[in-house]
């Protein structure tokens, strides 16, 4: 992957016997395009992602999980463009200016589309954001605000008869993560490491439209259609460790082209169904229903009911 050069012509326009320069040259692709070319790829591949990997029918509401960055929001944006009856769904995390910038983009961004996106603030809901909450429970800040996250998602789509959860997944996040469960052999993920999870024990069905495009891919064509996000990072992340298996993937990438594709889409082809018939077995755990709001939880009482009381505890007592 590369940046436009000067002399790159967009390909396609050369067919029709035009020249007009390229927005992206794409190596792995040996494809230059122009800006109009680069967002109708970008749009069919998409879609052609969702009927490979029979994510959604044209009818089906689907509900993205948005964050206000590039990747979820381009998400949202683009299953619009392409016809797709997609709403929004916002977790306020309480993480001061981070949660604040993101939410504005997020709104922006719908008032461009013309929905109006739900909103959660765990503030309101919980009684506190993460900062606070990662208090109450072991582990870092990532894997409470992770747990949340999916219970709100699952939840909220429950409620509202959504079938579907998009995310914005990238194919670096896919092969940087591919990579770094495979050399830590953590076999209870990579048996559930596919584009499409099937809705099962109370879970909503979960996709991956972006799997096949880069965050380059991704970026750009946001840029392009200007769309709103926020390129803030979030304070309280670890992200190192994530950087620096999307390093080693790029590493990897520049010595042989198409690296990142092969790599994620041949597992996938290979290897998942071996992993993927032994997930019983790999992941451990029944689960039940909460006993207070009914979601599915490895525990009589769900972590997000727990935290409830314990934030009120905390405030009866102060
Ligand atoms: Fe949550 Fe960690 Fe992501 Fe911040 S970086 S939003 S704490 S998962
Ligand atoms: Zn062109
Ligand atoms: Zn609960």
């Amino acid at each position: 992957m590369g940046k436009p050069s000067k002399k790159k012509l967009c390909k396609l326009c050369k067919l029709k016997g035009l020249r007009k320069e390229s927005v992206i040259y794409m190596k792995e692709h040996r494809l230059a395009l122009c800006e109009e070319h680069f967002k109708e790829w970008f749009e069919k591949r998409v879609k052609e992602t969702i009927k490979e990997f029979r994510m959604f029918k044209p009818n089906e509401k689907i509900l993205v999980a948005v964050s206000g960055g590039k990747d979820s929001q381009t998400l949202w944006y683009v299953l619009n463009r392409l016809g797709y009856d997609a709403d929004a769904f916002f977790i306020h995390l309480g993480i001061g200016d981070y949660s604040d910038e993101s939410m504005e983009k997020v709104i922006e961004l719908g008032k461009l589309l013309g929905k109006k996106p739900y909103i959660v603030k765990l503030e309101e809901d919980i009684g506190a954001g993460i900062p606070v909450l990662q208090n109450f429970v072991r582990g870092t800040a990532c894997s409470v605000c992770g747990r949340i996250k999916r219970y709100q998602f699952n939840k909220i789509a429950n409620d509202l008869g959504y079938n579907v959860v998009a995310t914005g997944h990238n194919l670096d996040d896919e092969s940087s993560s591919l990579l770094a469960n495979l050399i830590n052999w953590n076999l209870k993920y990579l048996a559930r490491k596919y584009p499409v999870l099937p809705a099962e024990k109370g879970f909503p069905k979960k996709v991956k439209p972006l799997v096949k495009m880069t965050e380059e891919q991704i970026k750009l064509y946001a840029q392009l259609n200007n769309i709103p996000f926020t390129e803030r990072s979030c304070p309280l992340g670890d992200t190192a460790s994530l950087h620096f298996y999307k390093d080693v993937m790029n590493l990897i990438e520049n010595h042989a082209l198409g690296t990142k594709y092969r790599f994620y889409f041949e597992y996938l082809k290979k290897v998942y169904p071996i992993f993927s018939s032994l997930k019983e077995e790999l992941i451990e755990g029944e689960l039940q229903k909460c006993k207070i709001c009914g979601q599915p939880s490895p525990s009589e009482i769900c972590m997000v009911c727990r935290l409830k009381e314990k934030v009120k505890q905390q405030k009866e007592g102060s």
